[in-house]
């Protein structure tokens, strides 16, 4: 893709985002248009699969380019922990789904090449079967408890994730009330476990971010608005 539509798309995106970070997802891009992203001075990708976000990395790492920070926005296999906590410059993991998945990060926690790394816990507030994510507030609660009762460790817990609803003709109203469940939920955590700082909202992708600037989110995942080309 041409280097200045990048450039116009991820501008195009700033301009609404209020207090929110965008991340920008690169999972159906060349590490060229990604570097493209960076050259324009943007500096936050989501990769949802490791060995894609490696290579990726490797290559950002090859070419000096150290400002990234990369988000991990998929569905994450426990075989796979070891391998992502090795890639540097991970910022954060945005789709912690199962206690037994965040047992995983914990065992290998010294692993991680840096010093803080941030959890978002995936909530399924569509409730759509395929989708990842804790289902109940009973679980999330275990594994919170769990993150938060160990001292002196890396693993950060930052904030919430949710996806809105696809198949849906309803999509924008459907959109909506997954967003507005999550920062509930969020405000309710906050309070249940006596939280100092205000847990991060990780919401809103191509179709939907306007929709989730508006119910408060933190991060937005933007993919295809800035990597596809709107006129071919
Ligand atoms: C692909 C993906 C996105 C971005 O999707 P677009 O529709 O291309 O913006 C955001 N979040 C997750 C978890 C994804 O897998």
């Amino acid at each position: 893709m041409k280097k200045t539509e990048i450039a116009k798309n991820l501008a195009a995106i700033k301009k609404d985002l209020k207090t929110a970070h965008l991340i920008a997802v690169t999972k159906y891009s060349p590490v060229e248009d990604v570097i493209a992203a960076y050259q324009a001075h943007h500096y936050d990708f989501g990769e949802n699969r490791v060995q894609d976000l490696k290579e990726k990395a490797d290559t950002f790492v090859k070419e000096n380019l150290n400002k990234v920070r990369w988000h991990f926005i998929g569905h994450l296999q426990s075989n796979k922990v070891r391998e992502l906590y090795k890639i540097p410059n991970l910022y954060a993991i945005h789709s912690v789904d199962s206690l037994s998945l965040l047992e995983e990060l914990i065992k290998y926690e010294n692993d991680f090449l840096g010093l803080e790394l941030k959890i978002f816990f995936q909530v399924n507030t569509s409730h759509e079967t395929e989708k990842s994510g804790f289902e109940t507030a009973e679980e999330l609660n275990r594994a919170i408890d769990l993150l938060m009762s160990r001292g002196n460790s890396k693993l950060k817990f930052y904030g919430l994730m949710t996806m809105g609803t696809i198949r849906t003709t309803e999509f924008e109203a459907e959109a909506m009330r997954c967003f507005r469940d999550l920062n509930l939920i969020a405000r309710n955590l906050e309070k249940a476990h006596g939280l100092k700082e205000k847990l991060k909202l990780s919401m809103g992708m191509s179709q939907d971010y306007k929709l989730a600037i508006e119910a408060g989110s933190d991060f937005i995942r933007v993919g295809s608005a800035i990597f596809k080309s709107h006129h071919s």
